[in-house]
Order: structure tokens, then sequence, then C-alpha cells
């Protein structure tokens, strides 16, 4: 799990600021002879009042703006393209190096707004009813290029920090496993959650993850925020097949991890993500599964997902009424079951069809087309 991650969008050996959480910014402060306090005071510019230029930054006295402006920039990632959805959803194709692009997405309820924020240049898991997966997988993304998504989106809706919240959460479920860039993504959650960044309470920022068990340990020894985690299938042959990296760790052992973490959180619990496909994981029997596994998570809650199709899956989207079904046999069985309603799928912006673009290292994409052609032989 080697960290690679660079700030892509350094410029003649500058340091991108955004790449820093509040320690890492006084001690590049210290670095440059400056006090500590100069340090904070140049974070709520950035995360307050989201400016990301030096000489509009008036309490901060012009030598050192001098000294900030030939050292350092603030550097979000270029927004290539966004777009709006009828229902007001909005996203971002966020440009990287090298003509890779990574999605994030806005989702306006009457209550809240979450963005869905990436934390890779696509994914190596391989989960089969994701479409990132067909893309295959180039890199992790650096600090600056993840808490950069949500510094766009609340430049764009007008954020105010503290004020007037048009992001009130974030969660980590946009392209990538967030757990397979831990600092940088831990970092980025840091610069959401402290009070001279984003300043959100630790309910409202979330980690999804498909289940590395030992990063959910170290995670929980890291950083206070809560955790959901991608489940979709209550039995071991069944997930493994739909999530492989079930194989590695198996239902069990990632159960245990969730104890752990409710054991060392006692006042949290945890968002079971389930997505349903058609006859593949949403008949009567595995809800009785799912069932028996979270009566020993009495807190926790069920997230159920109606599948969003992509181009080329060969699955599909349960019928509103077994999808209904389903969550009338959880809530039965006294499990706290959401349905999530899909939102922005006008624009592609639902979860599992963020696409971005990846320039695949991994060229998985390559053989998923070569699978697909295949099968279309095959068929035909
Ligand atoms: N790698 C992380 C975060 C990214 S996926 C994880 O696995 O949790 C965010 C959520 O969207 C996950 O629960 C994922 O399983 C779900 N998802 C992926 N593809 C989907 C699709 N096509 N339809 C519905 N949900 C999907």
């Amino acid at each position: 799990m080697t960290d690679q991650a660079v700030s892509t969008t350094t410029t003649n050996e500058k340091v991108n600021l955004l790449d820093f959480d509040r320690q890492g910014l006084r001690d590049f402060f210290a670095q440059l002879g400056e006090k500590p306090y100069r340090a904070e005071q140049v974070m709520k510019w950035i995360y307050h009042r989201l400016e990301d230029n030096f000489e509009n930054m008036t309490d901060v006295g012009k030598a050192l703006r001098a000294k900030l402006e030939a050292s350092c920039y603030v550097g979000p990632p270029k927004t290539m393209f966004e777009k709006g959805a009828a229902d007001g959803t909005h996203k971002w194709l966020l440009g990287m190096d090298g003509g890779n692009a990574v999605e994030a997405v806005y989702i306006p309820e009457p209550t809240r707004g979450t963005l869905c924020v990436s934390s890779q240049v696509g994914c190596g898991l391989n989960c089969q009813f994701c479409s990132t997966a067909t893309q295959g997988f180039n890199r992790n993304l650096a600090t600056s290029e993840i808490i950069g998504q949500m510094w766009v989106a609340a430049k764009y809706l007008g954020n105010v920090t503290h004020q007037n919240r048009r992001i009130t959460n974030v969660v980590m479920m946009g392209m990538g496993e967030p757990l397979l860039n831990f600092d940088n993504v831990t970092k980025a959650m840091s610069l959401m959650r402290d009070d001279l960044g984003f300043g959100l309470a630790s309910k409202r920022v979330t980690l999804s993850t498909a289940g590395l068990v030992p990063m959910i340990d170290k995670l929980s020894e890291t950083i206070d925020v809560s955790l959901a985690v991608s489940l979709h299938a209550a039995n071991d042959e069944l997930r493994t097949e739909l999530v492989p990296l079930n194989k590695r760790y198996p239902i069990a052992e990632l159960m245990a991890a969730c104890q752990r973490w409710l054991d060392r959180k006692p006042r949290t619990s945890i968002t079971f993500e389930y997505t349903l496909m058609k006859g593949v994981n949403d008949q009567p029997e595995h809800a009785r599964q799912l069932i028996k596994l979270m009566r020993r998570m009495p807190n926790c809650k069920v997230n159920l997902i109606p599948f969003n199709p992509f181009p080329g899956t060969r699955f599909e989207r349960s019928d509103a009424e077994t999808i209904r079904a389903f969550q009338t046999q959880l809530l039965n069985a006294n499990v706290l079951t959401m349905l999530r309603r899909t939102r922005g799928d006008d624009i592609d912006a639902a979860c599992g069809q963020l696409k971005g673009q990846v320039l695949d290292r991994t060229r998985r994409q390559a053989e998923f087309r070569k699978r697909l052609d295949e099968g279309a032989s095959h068929a035909a």
C-alpha cells in the first residue's frame, strides 16, 4: 500500500497548500520562519472564504503575502465540465494530470446537501456491478485533489462555512476505494472536519469501503468520521462474486472489524450499503441472511441502493415491488432500513455511474471490453 500520489497541480516546485492539513500547514509556515497562527489565518481564507489569491488575504501582511506568492499556491483541480440535473443534482468532472479526470457530485435534499467525493483515479477492486471497475485503475489522488473537489463545489455553490452551508455532508463514495489511499484521504477528511477547514461534524463525514479489514481498524484509530460498508450480499459465495475483495476479507472478518469499530466508538453506528440487483441478491432468502447478520449489529443501518445501470453491465435494477418487499422484510425484523432514492441519473451521476476519465494502468478496461465482446459473440 505504497502512497504514490503526488500533487499534480504543482508548478515550478511551488507547494500546493491544499495538500496540507492544519498541522502540515503550521509546519510549512514554520519552515518559512512564520508563526503558526499565520498558518491558521491563511487556512481560514482558503476554506471559509474560498480564497485562492494571496493578494486578497487582506489581514496577511504584505511581506508574508510576497513570501507565499514565491513559495506556494492554492491549487484546486480544474473543472473540465459541469452539469446540473433536473432534480438539482450537480456533477463536476475535474481534470487531474495527463488526461485523467474524476467526478464529484452534489445532491441537495430538503434538510441537507451531500457531496460525493472521489478518492482514486479509477479503482482496482473490480466490483462487478460498478462502472468505475470497468475503467481500471490509474493512481491515488493527492490530498489537494480530494479536498479540492469540495473546494470547487463549495465555491460554485456559494457555501459559507459555519453560516450558510450548502454542503452539510460529505461521503467518500465517488470513484475509488478510499482505504487504499489512506494517508491522503484521512488528511483530506481532517480538513473537512477541522473548524478552520469546512468544520463538519464527525457524523457528517462518511467514508465508504468495500471492506479492507485492517484499514478499518486503522481508520478508527486515526480520525473521527463515520463508516459505511458496502456489503451487497450476506453470504460469502455471492459476496465474493460481487465484491472480489471478499475472498481476502470474508464476511465474518469484516463483521468482526465492524464490531471492533463499534466497541471503540460506542455511540456511533455503521451504515451497510446494499445495492439491489434483479434476481441476484434481492430475494427473500437474501433478506433473511442480511437480517441474521444485522442481529449482531443492533444500532446499525442498512441503506438499500437500487442498482444503477451503465453501458455493458450484465446486471439490472430490481423491480420497485421487489425492492419494497425486501425493505419491508428487513423493517419487520427491526432492522433500520433506508431506501436511497436514485438521484441525478439523467446526468449519470448516480452511485456506480461515475466515470471520470481513467488512463488505465492495469489494462482492466481492455480485458473488460474483450469479455464483453466474447459474451456478445457467444450470444450471437
Ligand atoms: N469503494 C468504496 C466507495 C465507492 S462506491 C465502496 O466500495 O464503498 C460507493 C457505493 O456505491 C458503494 O456502496 C458501491 O457498492 C455502490 N455502487 C457501485 N456501483 C453501483 C451501481 N451501479 N448501482 C448502485 N450502487 C452502486
